[in-house]
């Protein structure tokens, strides 16, 4: 999501005639998108301020703006505010469409602009031009904001509530996109499943329609929340050929106890129920997971639970988290913190078991040969490339094409090697 956010903004400043800079020291407009979901982002930023103060006295004309998540929360407006004067602008999730008139309003008074206004229409993405950062494929938002309240998360604080973009607007924006080269799409929304437009349309609707749209080749999706998805979405998996076989299912933890105070709405049985039925519409599907470790009253049992769950699933690959509490959500005031030295040994543990599944799962790939978007180039070896097979598993392979001749196109690779965390191949014909 901020991904994307960034694309647009970057389209906002195209179109006021600034230009790329590699170097956020040397810019004449430097724009920090924040994350607030964990706290180590949260720090890192405090930190990354402090290091454009020498910037700012050396070129009074630099711009510093701050965006994203971290300005949604007053305590960090006020103290950007005491304790980092030198930034310039500082606006909110739901003012981006705001940002020339922004940066207007700083040249013209020299003042400090403070721009954080709730329940704001969000941004039209039907007005918006994002530099994208692949030609081939394209982050398309469908839903904005957040109306779940897990325990644990600030999104639904710093998103605002939930709303859905008119089925027609996404797709004719996926037409425009396919026209301009676009093959690959990815759905955005905190919560694909809960997508319902002011006509009714459902997600499994939308998908249904994108399906539709000629020329485009793979259609993903992120994040399902396993309380909302429907059996007519889990029924596409059979129905869209351009339906890529790759679900980010979030279980957050596998015991019944925690996931009822994480406020989630869905207990282990009924995840392992949507987990069979994805298997059975698509056998060879790949799904990953968000795993919390240590939240409020996690004990030993609720962990094991965790593992369990964990080694039921066969997750193909899994972003583990150490809980972090953050201030205003309910589960910051539970009183049964856990320990930090408890939740990093069950963390390790938890990586363990995960990577072991991983890899374990990647083997069966050896020898096989799929089809892969190539994406990139590595830097040391033009006739390295990488790309993602329709499983969305990440490939390096080897070829004897031109880096312009393969960018963003299908290619047949045959698996020469499995590693955890990706494959090594050979393109073939
Ligand atoms: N809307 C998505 C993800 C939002 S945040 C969903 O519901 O799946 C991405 C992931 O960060 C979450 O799935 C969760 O695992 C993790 N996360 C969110 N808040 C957290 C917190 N306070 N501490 C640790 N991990 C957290
Ligand atoms: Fe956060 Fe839950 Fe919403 Fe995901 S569904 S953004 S975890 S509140």
């Amino acid at each position: 999501m901020n991904e994307h956010d960034s694309e647009n903004i970057a389209g906002l400043l195209e179109a006021l005639g600034y230009e790329n800079c590699d170097d956020p020291y040397k810019a004449d407009i430097t724009i920090i998108n924040t994350c607030s979901v964990r706290d180590n982002a949260d720090k890192r930023f405090f930190g990354t301020l402090g290091q454009f103060k020498k910037v700012k006295k050396s070129r009074p004309d630099f711009m510093l703006c701050v965006c994203g998540c971290m300005p949604q929360q007053p305590r960090v407006v006020e103290e950007i505010n005491k304790r980092f004067s030198w930034v310039d602008i500082v606006f909110g999730t739901q003012n981006i469409a705001k940002l020339p008139e922004l940066i207007e309003e700083r040249q013209k008074t020299g003042r400090r602009v403070r721009a954080i206004v709730d329940n704001n229409p969000n941004i039209d993405e039907d007005e918006m031009k994002p530099v994208r950062m692949h030609s081939h494929k394209a982050l398309v938002n469908i839903t904005y904001g957040c109306n779940n309240f897990c325990t644990y998360c600030i999104v639904p604080y710093t998103r605002g509530r939930e709303k859905s973009r008119m089925l027609s607007s996404v797709c004719d924006e996926i037409r425009s996109l396919v026209a301009d080269g676009v093959i690959e799409v990815m759905l955005l929304g905190q919560n694909v499943d809960s997508y319902r437009d002011a006509a009714g349309h459902s997600f499994a609707d939308l998908i249904k329609a994108v399906n539709d749209i000629e020329g485009l080749e793979r259609i993903r999706f992120m994040t399902s929340h396993p309380k909302d998805i429907s059996d007519e979405m889990i029924d596409c998996f059979r129905t869209c050929s351009k339906l890529c076989h790759n679900i980010h299912l979030p279980v957050q933890s596998g015991s019944d106890r925690l996931l009822k105070r994480m406020n989630r709405h869905y207990d282990r049985a009924a995840y392992l129920e949507i987990v069979d039925k994805l298997r059975s519409a698509a056998p060879d599907i790949t799904i990953s997971t968000d795993i919390i470790v240590g939240f409020p009253g996690e004990t030993e049992e609720d962990f094991e639970e965790t593992l369990d769950i964990a080694r039921k699933v066969r997750y193909d690959s899994a972003f583990t988290f150490i809980y972090s509490p953050r201030e205003g959500t309910p589960a910051a005031r539970f009183e049964d913190q856990i320990p930090d030295d408890v939740c990093h040994e069950r963390f390790d543990r938890l990586v363990d078991v995960m990577n072991a599944i991983s890899f374990e799962k990647n083997q069966e790939y050896t020898g096989n040969i799929y089809e892969v978007i190539a994406e990139g180039v590595s830097r040391s070896d033009e006739t390295t490339v990488s790309g993602r097979t329709d499983g969305f598993k990440l490939v390096n392979f080897t070829t004897d094409k031109s880096p312009e001749e393969i960018m963003g196109r299908k290619v047949k690779v045959r698996i020469t090697e499995s590693k955890t965390f990706s494959l090594e191949g050979v393109e073939v014909e």
